[in-house]
């Protein structure tokens, strides 16, 4: 039988209502709305669309949000002195810096300069050393999305065997992290897989819950995929047939139980995540 499909876009639309509610909760009782500062630097088009789709998560569920659009020959400085002023303004509580930035600019040192109270992206390094310790303030939003993913389709993680392939500082490491905690959602044993992980389908085929976020398009197959396990593909590549995960689709619904689809699957619980963080931050700073 096909794997059964876990439909990322309903999981999302189901978030963002209960998002909404709590938005105009917080609002009756604060009498403050919750806003996102974007910060986009230059002029790159997948950037702009990014940026353009968070705004409107925001709309959607209640939450404010601004557009800081600066030139691509911003310098270094000159975007220090935006976030310092953003962090400043009470009435911002998130703040987004898309990336990538352009080369003149040290990413680091931009996402460490955000207040870490406002860090909705939970990139600086006090947010990420709390999510290790597990009393994360934010939780980084594609590993939340798949965690959700996870738990919201009643997919067991405690004791299970979770193989993470990837080991990014935005997704496959924190990942890693998070399935290994103590807790809801968690309490897996986890095995995280990078690029000199030697006979890595031997590893993959031992996993009741396999994740991937390499950046190869269709690099995990059918074969690499113990049949019953429930297979999160959280590759986004763009090839000649549109949009493909790391996860060749049709030879792996022949295996897996469960299978995220891509588009569809981890990227529109991404974005949610990141409202849920905003909503986060209100709370902080408003307290
Ligand atoms: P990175 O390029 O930062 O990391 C890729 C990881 O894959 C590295 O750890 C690398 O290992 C590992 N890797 C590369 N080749 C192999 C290999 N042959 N065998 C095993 N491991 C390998 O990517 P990201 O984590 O940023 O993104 C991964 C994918 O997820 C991309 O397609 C990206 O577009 C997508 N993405 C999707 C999101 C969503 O919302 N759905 C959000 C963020 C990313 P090593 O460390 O050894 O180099």
């Amino acid at each position: 039988m096909p794997a059964q499909l876990l439909d990322g876009n309903a999981l999302a639309r189901q978030i963002r209502m209960e998002l909404a509610e709590q938005v105009a909760d917080f609002i009756e009782n604060n009498g403050v709305v919750p806003t996102l500062a974007a910060v986009l630097v230059g002029d790159d088009p997948a950037s702009q669309v990014y940026v353009r789709n968070k705004r409107r998560d925001c709309d959607q569920v209640g939450i404010q949000s601004q557009l800081h659009a600066l030139p691509a020959d911003t310098t270094q400085d000159e975007l220090l002195a935006l976030i310092a002023r953003l962090n400043r303004d009470e009435a911002v509580h998130g703040i987004l810096v898309q990336l990538p930035l352009p080369p003149q600019i040290a990413a680091r040192a931009v996402l460490e300069a955000v207040n870490p109270h406002k860090d909705v992206d939970a990139f600086h390094p006090e947010n990420v050393g709390l999510v290790v310790q597990g009393r994360p303030r934010f939780l980084p939003c594609t590993p939340a999305a798949v965690q959700q993913l996870l738990v919201r389709n009643g997919i067991p993680i405690a004791g299970r065997h979770a193989v993470v392939v990837g080991r990014s500082d935005i997704v496959g490491k924190p990942l890693a992290i998070m399935l290994g905690q103590r807790g809801t959602g968690a309490d897996a044993t986890v095995t995280l897989c990078h690029s000199r992980t030697p006979d890595l389908a031997a590893i993959t085929r031992l996993a009741d819950i396999l994740i991937v976020a390499v950046g190869r398009a269709r690099f995990i197959t059918g074969d690499m995929i113990r049949p019953g396990a429930t297979v999160i593909d959280v590759g986004i590549n763009r090839t000649d047939d549109g949009l493909v995960g790391d996860v060749d689709f049709q030879s792996a619904r022949e295996v897996a139980a469960a299978l995220t689809p891509v588009p569809g699957g981890v990227g529109p619980l991404t974005r949610v995540m990141l409202l849920a963080n905003t909503l986060t931050a209100a709370g902080l700073l408003e307290r």
